[in-house]
């Protein structure tokens, strides 16, 4: 590392995945209601460490998620998250309440929060 000043664009700190990453586009998900899309997770992976990237950063530890409200409706409903394999998630309802959900297992267990994980539905669309 060095601290000379360059003109050229630093790679952005999210894209080190690896020793020399190689970001292509993966694949859409598309989230419907009532067959109609209202949202779409747009799917990013190295071509070299195959890892699955996006904004921010994620954790090793962690994978993208989607959590699904059934206390909400229209695009309101869903909410990109990043997951860990167990424990609590803090999640924001939109009147800004903070829920504690609990995950097992890269999933939400929750009377009124399901969710599922992004890389499962590559290509696909995810009726919620
Ligand atoms: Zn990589």
């Amino acid at each position: 590392m060095s601290e000379t000043p360059s003109e050229t664009p630093k790679t952005p700190e999210i894209y080190k995945c690896c020793d020399n990453p190689q970001i292509t586009y993966l694949a859409p998900v598309n989230i419907n209601v009532d067959e109609k899309t209202i949202g779409t997770v747009d799917v990013w992976r190295c071509a070299v460490c195959k890892n699955i990237v996006g904004m921010p950063r994620i954790g090793d530890d962690e994978k993208w998620g989607v959590i699904i409200s059934k206390l909400q409706k229209g695009k309101d409903k869903w909410k990109l998250v990043k997951l860990k394999q167990n424990g609590i998630i803090k999640f924001e309802t939109i009147d800004e309440k903070i829920l504690d959900l609990k995950i097992e297992d890269y999933k939400i267990v929750d009377d009124f929060h399901t969710s599922f994980l992004v890389e499962d539905h590559l290509n696909r669309a995810v009726e919620i």
